[in-house]
């Protein structure tokens, strides 16, 4: 197998924290495996969060009315995306895997990582009208999204206070990463590490530096296929894949339910 291309984009503040013993666990033991290892750190590197029209280099096409996605497009295609901005794409264009690793805030990514999100996967480089979900720009690549949480598991399970955690996965699984085409493997979660005991939190790192010997070719989570839905019907699920799934326990999906229980785990593990 030819020497795979890996990015990290990782946002926590501090070298002594358990997202960092995580990102180091995921260069050692890819490197060791003779892929090559790219990480923006996030926090290090100051990266802008914003999506300003400072994004672009020289005029901007409309200043009085200034449309983010539109002007992007406009600059990538004439190569005047801030430096940042292009240095980042530039790691992802190359990369066959990349793992966002950071702690849960606020039932999401960091602001930062969202800032990455928001800059670096723009309109024309990362996805178009055309040119998304299962026919997405980067559907040859594969995402994982590892991250930490305070809150106990318990807390996300489909009883529990803060809801399903395979609901609050689906904004970023579907919305972000299989809506530009990703291949999307099965989410690491470092449950509270902050409260667990020093030998549980060990334990955590070593499950996770053991996933990554294969993450690589791991099957990635289930989507419905961009085909199911009807672009003529404002992209509604056809009629003939509703009446194929009547009859089933459980809807599509996390979003596509038709009326019915939410699969189990659909954006936990792969094969749901
Ligand atoms: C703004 C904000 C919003 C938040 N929103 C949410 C939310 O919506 N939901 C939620 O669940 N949580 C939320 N949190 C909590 C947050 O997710 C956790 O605090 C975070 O995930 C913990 O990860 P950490 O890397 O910062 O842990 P740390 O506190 O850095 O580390 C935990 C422990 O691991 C130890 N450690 C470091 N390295 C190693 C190593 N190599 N081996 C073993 N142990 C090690 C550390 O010393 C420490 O004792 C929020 C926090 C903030 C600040």
């Amino acid at each position: 197998m030819a020497a795979k291309k890996v990015l990290l984009v990782y946002a926590h503040q501090s070298s002594g924290s358990f997202n960092a013993a995580a990102k180091d666990a995921a260069v050692e033991v890819l490197a060791a495996q003779g892929c090559t290892v790219e990480v923006s750190d996030l926090y290090a590197m100051k990266f802008k969060a914003t999506a300003t029209a400072e994004d672009i280099i020289g005029e901007v096409k409309n200043c009085d009315h200034f449309r983010y996605a539109e002007e992007t497009k406009l600059a990538w295609e004439a190569g005047k995306l801030s430096t940042d901005i292009t240095e980042e794409q530039r790691k992802l264009t190359e990369t066959d895997l990349v793992i966002f690793q950071f702690p849960m805030y606020w039932f999401t990514v960091p602001a930062i990582m969202k800032g990455w999100i928001d800059r670096v996967l723009t309109l024309g480089f990362a996805f178009s009208q055309e040119k998304r979900y299962s026919q997405g720009i980067f559907k040859e690549k594969k995402a994982i999204l590892s991250f930490t949480t305070g809150s106990q598991e318990s807390m996300f399970s489909a009883n529990g206070i803060n809801g399903d955690m395979n609901v609050t996965l689906w904004p970023l699984q579907n919305g972000i990463l299989h809506y530009c085409g990703f291949q999307v493997l099965a989410p690491q979660i470092f449950w509270a590490p902050s409260h667990a005991p020093a030998e549980v939190r060990s334990t955590m790192l070593e499950g996770w530096r053991t996933r990554l010997q294969g993450l690589l070719g791991e099957e990635p989570l289930s989507f419905t296929p961009l085909d199911c839905f009807d672009g003529e019907k404002g992209f509604q699920l056809k009629p003939e894949v509703c009446e194929k799934h009547a009859t089933k326990e459980f809807g599509l999906t996390v979003g596509i339910h038709l009326g019915k229980p939410l699969p189990p785990n659909n954006q936990m593990k792969a094969g749901v």
